[in-house]
This record gives structure tokens, sequence and C-alpha cells, in this order.
């Protein structure tokens, strides 16, 4: 080839590389033409050769061939190629049998090919018809121009992969486009819109051809100001970007929110050339935000704000009132007797009561205020800013609750019922945080409590003294929970005497030796082991070691004949197996019946007089006798007493007490005298503290003491040892 020829080929190798984008058609082109400038019988084929390890053969294909027809008609084959043949550099390889026999169906004999290896994944063979005189020439020829094809091809395929990169970039972004579930909408640096994708009508419902060269303010719902825009279009200017949230309207009127992103498209010189504005709609999300919330925060039946509501608003209420320096209030509704309505009429009736206890409630609130269902028949009113002066807000709640109160007052009618009903209520005032929301709801619950013990469809407001006591309270039954199984209970033995000082018994006395409170006094712990029930297994406890003391008593001259007196409170006597408890502690102990005696009080016979009388009876049968303890105190009507088989009146030592001063207990202590004689009962004195009282008491028919004057309640040592000295 002259030097002067190689210009203009290289030049149509140029156009031919330029306008081919991908490699296997360059290479065909480009060795066609060689071979046409020079006309030279040669033949091309590309092999696709895999990776080639050692001297296996491998499986190549001929993926273009260049030259004669024949081996054009061999594209495609695959030949069995040894490794050692296709590996390795550039070179000229000369009577390779194996290859150039499996191309022999060409009409051409080819003789010789030399070797070019592409990018390590194929290899372009020259074939050639003779076995040039020197190697030279062939080498030569074609040196240079392979030195630019090897160049062609690197350039050819960085090309080729940064186009098609570019093509399915584009390709992509079409089918993001087009595909996107959220609608896009492109305008002009005017805010013109110049394009929109199928999304956007799919939710908007306008085609692009009703909206071009509109502002997007054919959408606008009317919902936001031109504040809100301003705002929008600031940040776009300031921070190249706004996203939010916003109510469109539809094509067919419908208002819809959508969450909406706009960024500005900018030029070299930061012009805005273009907005995109991006959105999903997002009306399904918030329907189902919305019914999420409902469910978490209101309750079902009434539609009320639930507990969890009350306790994520309360602090924001405090917040408020910190803000508007008022005090607003906490009112908890507890509906009267609501289990017997449940209970008697069903829960559907039930049911029907509490929503309509809704209804009245949130009729009779202001804007701002908020009735809640707190669970079962309990309801919450939070009453905002009522006074800045605790008075006037107490009046005012006052004057709500009273309201509220009244409007439940008034008949239901459920289903075929007419129903009465009333609330007992308990109101908290607040100011700022001073509460925590857990103490608020504790403190209008210990108030509602007080309205419910004093009678019921009553207004109480929540005293911190009166919660101080609740607390103290609670400590003290935690305590007594404890006490039995600890063994902290104690017995103290006060002795009573007749009128010659002659010890006939003693009363026994709980004492409870707390370890951090000392002796705790049973009017503070009675009561309170009463209405837990835990009076029940103390009183057993105080039985079983009084009879026991009369059991190891009984072989000693100097107390055998004591009696022992037991106080029974009332849980402990209305046990149906009360009778039965007290003959086996007898059983057991082997104490003798005719030396205890029951302490029982007015009011526990009166609970249940029947119940009473059939108990004592069946317990005098076997010969326990009973006292009636702070005689006087109670209704004391002959009626009653007539009727119970009593041994012993006690009067009451607040009668002792006054005795020598106050005329009217002198004469009460007279007429008790004077009953016990007419009824043939025994009577005692307690509370005996002066000789003056005991020598009333004795002069007027009472020969029986017990009190200071004769000795105090005394732990056993010291009882026996004042009985026996008393002898
Ligand atoms: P009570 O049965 O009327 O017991 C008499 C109370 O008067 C005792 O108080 C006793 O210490 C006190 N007392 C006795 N003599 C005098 C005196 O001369 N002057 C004064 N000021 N007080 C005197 P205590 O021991 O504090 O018991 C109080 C109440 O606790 C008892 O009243 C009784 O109702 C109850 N209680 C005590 N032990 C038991 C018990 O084992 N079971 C039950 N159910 N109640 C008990
Ligand atoms: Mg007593
Ligand atoms: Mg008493």
């Amino acid at each position: 080839m002259e030097r002067e020829n190689i210009l203009p080929i290289l030049y149509d190798l140029a156009v031919t590389i330029g306008g081919e984008i991908s490699l296997k058609p360059l290479l065909t082109r480009t060795l066609q033409r060689l071979l046409y400038y020079t006309s030279y019988p040669a033949g091309f084929i590309c092999l696709d050769v895999p990776a080639c390890h050692g001297d296996s053969e491998v499986s190549a294909r001929i993926d273009a061939a260049v030259g004669d027809y024949d081996l054009v008609g061999q594209t495609g084959r695959r030949i069995m190629l040894p490794c050692s043949l296709l590996c390795g550099t550039a070179a000229r390889e000369t009577g390779k049998a194996e290859l150039l026999s499996t191309l022999t169906n060409t009409h051409i004999r080819y003789k010789t090919f030399l070797r070019l290896p592409i990018d390590g994944s194929g290899v372009i063979v020259l074939l050639a018809p003779e076995t040039p005189a020197t190697e030279q020439p062939l080498t030569q020829i074609f040196q240079p121009v392979l030195a630019h094809l090897d160049k062609a091809i690197t350039l050819c395929r960085s090309n080729d992969a940064y186009t098609s990169g570019l093509i399915s970039e584009r390709n992509l972004l079409a089918e993001v486009y087009a595909s996107s579930y959220s609608g896009v909408l492109i305008t002009d640096a005017d805010g013109k819109i110049i394009e929109v994708n199928p999304a956007f009508t799919r939710i908007t419902g306008y085609p692009l051809d009703e909206v071009r060269g509109k502002n997007p303010h054919v959408l606008s719902s009317g919902q936001h100001d031109h504040f809100f825009f301003q705002e929008m279009w600031d940040d776009i200017e300031n921070n190249g970007h706004w996203q939010g949230e916003i109510w469109n309207r539809r094509k067919n009127g419908e208002i819809f929110p959508e969450w909406l992103s706009i960024n500005p498209v900018r030029d070299k010189n930061g012009q805005p050339t273009n907005y995109v504005g991006m959105f999903s709609d997002i009306s399904q999300r918030k329907e189902a935000e919305a019914k999420i919330h409902q469910l978490a925060f209101y309750d079902p039946l009434t539609q009320l704000p639930n507990r969890r509501l009350l306790l994520a608003h309360l602090p924001q209420t405090f917040s408020a009132s910190v803000r508007t320096g008022s005090y607003g209030a906490v009112m908890l509704f507890d509906i009267d007797h609501f289990k017997t309505l449940n209970d008697t009429k069903g829960h559907e009736v039930g049911d029907l009561l509490l929503v309509e206890v809704a209804k009245r409630l949130n009729a009779c609130i202001r804007n701002g205020d908020m009735v809640v269902r707190l669970g079962g028949d309990e309801f919450i009113v939070v009453l905002e800013t009522l006074s800045p002066n605790p008075a006037e807000a107490a009046t005012k709640a006052g004057q709500i609750a009273e309201k509220m109160r009244d409007a439940l007052n008034q008949p239901f009618a459920l289903q075929e019922y007419t129903h009465f009903t009333t609330p007992s209520i308990g109101v908290v005032l607040f100011r700022g945080h001073q509460d925590t929301v857990d103490n608020l709801l504790k403190y209008a619950d210990t108030a509602m409590y007080q309205a419910k013990t004093s009678g019921r469809n009553a207004i109480r407001f929540y005293d911190p003294a009166m919660q101080a006591a609740i607390e103290a309270r609670a400590d003290l039954e935690g305590a007594l929970r404890q006490a039995l199984k600890q063994d902290q209970f104690r017995l103290h033995y006060q002795i009573q005497m007749d009128s010659l000082r002659r010890p006939t018994g003693a009363e026994v006395l709980l004492r409870w030796e707390h370890p951090g409170r000392g002796l705790v006094s049973p009017l503070q712990f009675i009561p309170l082991a009463e209405e837990t029930g835990l009076i029940v297994p103390i009183g057993l406890w105080v039985l079983k070691v009084a009879c026991t003391q009369l059991k190891k008593w009984q072989d000693d001259v100097a107390l055998r004949n004591l009696s022992l007196a037991v106080n029974v409170s009332a849980k402990q006597l209305r046990q149906a197996d009360f009778v039965a408890q007290v003959q086996r502690t007898l059983q057991e102990t082997g104490a003798r019946p005719a030396c205890l005696k029951l302490e029982l009080t007015e009011s526990t016979v009166l609970e249940n007089v029947d119940d009473t009388i059939a108990k004592m009876r069946e317990l005098k049968l076997h010969g326990v006798s009973f006292s009636m303890d702070d005689f006087g105190t109670g209704y004391s009507s002959l009626q009653y007493l007539k009727r119970l088989p009593l041994d012993q009146l006690k009067i009451d030592q607040s009668f002792v007490r006054d005795l020598a001063t106050d005329p009217n207990d002198a004469a009460i202590v007279q007429a008790i005298i004077a009953m016990s004689q007419a009824l043939g009962l025994n009577v005692i004195a307690e509370g005996v503290e002066t000789e003056t009282q005991r020598e009333f008491l004795d002069q007027h028919g009472c020969h029986n003491f017990q009190g200071y004057l004769f000795g105090k309640p005394l732990p056993l040592a010291q009882f026996e040892q004042l009985a026996q000295q008393a002898k």
C-alpha cells in the first residue's frame, strides 16, 4: 500500500467508525473496507473466545466474517480450537492445520493466519491464501492500520458503553416518568405548564391538553391563603426546594390532599428555566391514618376521646394554663350503681346509657373543653381556663359540675325502660404543670370516691389533706398484709376486777409491733383490717392465742378461773363458718368455753340481728358467753336487746369518763345499770380511771370494772404478775 493511499483509507475508516455505535458492525465494516482498499484476497474472522486454560480445547464462535462469500457463510458457526492457538499476543501463525482445516469448505485455501487478540475477549484472525515470502510485508502492511483499528475499537467500546448507558438512562427516565405513581408537572420559567405525566392526569383528571400553558393554580382548592404560597415560593427561591402537604382540587371538584415537592431547574447562570412538581395523592393514606387515629384515641362505643388521648392532651392543657395563668379543672364522673343496671338489664342497655351520658356531658361543655370516656362507667371532663383566681375557678367548676349532674339526673329512655341515674363527681383544680397527669387523675379519683361515700349524686372537690390520709392508709394497708406473716402482732391483757378487787379476767387487746412505726394503735389499724377483710385471719389468730392462754392457765390455781374477753368484729361474725371456727379453736386448744367471752358492739349486732342471734345461740349452747361492748354509744334499743342472748353489758368509757362532772352521763350510766338488772344481765364498766368513778359505779349497782385504775393493757408476763398479786 502506498503511503499516499493510506490517508483516504483512514478517512474512510474514520467515517465508518463514527457512524457505528457498537463494536461488531464497526469491526466488520472496517475490515471490509480494508480488504476493499487493498484488494488482497484475504479474509478475516472474529472469534468470540471463552476463557482459555492450558492446552485444552475451547469452542469459539465465529462472530463475524469478512472476505470471500464462503467465509461470510461461516458466521455463527462454532469451531473447536486448541487454547494455545487463541491465547497470547499477536502472532503470525503458519501451518496451523487445525484452524485452517476447519475452514476448508471455502474455495480459497488459506495457508497462514495472523492472530490479533482484542481486549482479551476475542480474537481477530487474518487468513491469508499464501504464506508470505517473508514475514515482513504482511505484518508491515497491517501494522499501522491495526494500530488505528485498536484505538478505534477502544474508543468505540467506551463510546458504545456511554451511549447505551445514556440511552438506557433516558429510557429509564422516560419509563419512570410515564409509569410513575406520582404525578409530575413541569412548567416553564413563568410557571406555565408545559408537560404532565399520565399519573398527573389520573390523579387530577386533567389531560395535558387541558392544562398546557396554564398556571398550576387551576388545581387550587382555595384551602390555602396567599401566605402559604408566599412561603412556598420563598422556600423555592432561598432553599432551592419546597415540599409539603397541600390540598388541591381535582377536575371533578373533589378536594384531596397531596404530598408535593417542587424543584426548579436552572441554567448555567442559575436562572430557573423550569419548575418540576412531583406529588402523590395522600388521601387514602390520610384516611387510613385517620382511621388508626380514631381507633387509637377514641372510644368505639361513645366516640369520645379515650384515656390515651386524654393523657396526650393534658400536658398541652397544662401548658395552655401556664400561658393564660388560669386554673382549669379535671372532673371525674362515675355513674352510681351502673353495675346493677348492667347486671339486671344487660350490657346492651348499659351501653345505651353510656352513649346517652356521653351525649349529655358533651352538650354541657364549652368549646375547648373535653369529655373523655376513661373506661367502664367513668368519664373525665377537662375544663380549661376557668379563672386565674382559685376560688372563682372552683365556683365555676362547681357550677358546671352541677349542670352536668342535673343533666344526668334527667330520665333516660333506654329501649322500653325509663332509667334514672346519678353520678358521683370528683373535681380537682390545676394550674400549669404543678401536678403530674397521674397525680391529677388520682386526686380526681379520691374526690370522686369521697362523693361516693358521702351518699352519691354528689360533687366533691379534692382536698390535699384527704389525699395524704389516703396515701398513709394505703401504706398502712400494705404493711398490715405483711404483719401476720411476719409475726408482728402481740396480745395485751387488761385486767377486769370485781368490787372486792378480785381479778375476774381480762380483755385481750391486739397490738401491732410495726418494725418502723413502733406500736400501732388498734384504733388505727382495726378499721382498716375490717375494710380489707384482713380482720378475719387476724381475729382468728387473736382467738387462738387467747384460747391457748386459757388452756395454759387451767393448771394454775391463781389464774384458772379467769375469763378472757375477745373482741369480735362485724366481718368476723358475718363469716358463715364463724361458729365452727370458734368451736374448732376451743377444741384444738382445749380451753374451757365458759372462760371465753366474746365482745360484740351494737353496730356489729345490728348489721344482721337474726344472723347474730342464731350464731350467739349456737355458741352459747357450747358455753361461750357474750358481752355487749361500748354499750350506750349505739342504738341501745330495748327491742333488740331483749332478743339477744347476752350475758353482759359493757358501759362505754365515754360515759364513765365524765361521770363525776356530767350529770347527764351519770344518768345514762344509772339507766344502763338499771337496764342490765331488768334484763338480768351482768354489767361491767370500762375506762375506769379514778376511785370516784369506781365508787359511783359500785354504789349504783355496777360491780365489775376495767380501766387504768386497775391496770393498763399489759403484756402477758406483767399481766400474770398483776393477777397473781391481786389474788
Ligand atoms: P374496746 O374493745 O372498747 O377496748 C377498750 C379500749 O379502751 C382499749 O383500747 C383500752 O386500751 C382502752 N382503755 C382501757 N382502760 C382505759 C382507761 O382507763 N382509760 C382510757 N382512756 N382507755 C382505756 P385499745 O386497746 O386501743 O383498743 C381500741 C379498740 O380496738 C378496742 O376497743 C376494740 O374495739 C379494738 N380492738 C382491740 N383489740 C381488738 C381485737 O383483738 N379484735 C378486734 N376486733 N378489735 C380489737
Ligand atoms: Mg372491747
Ligand atoms: Mg369498749
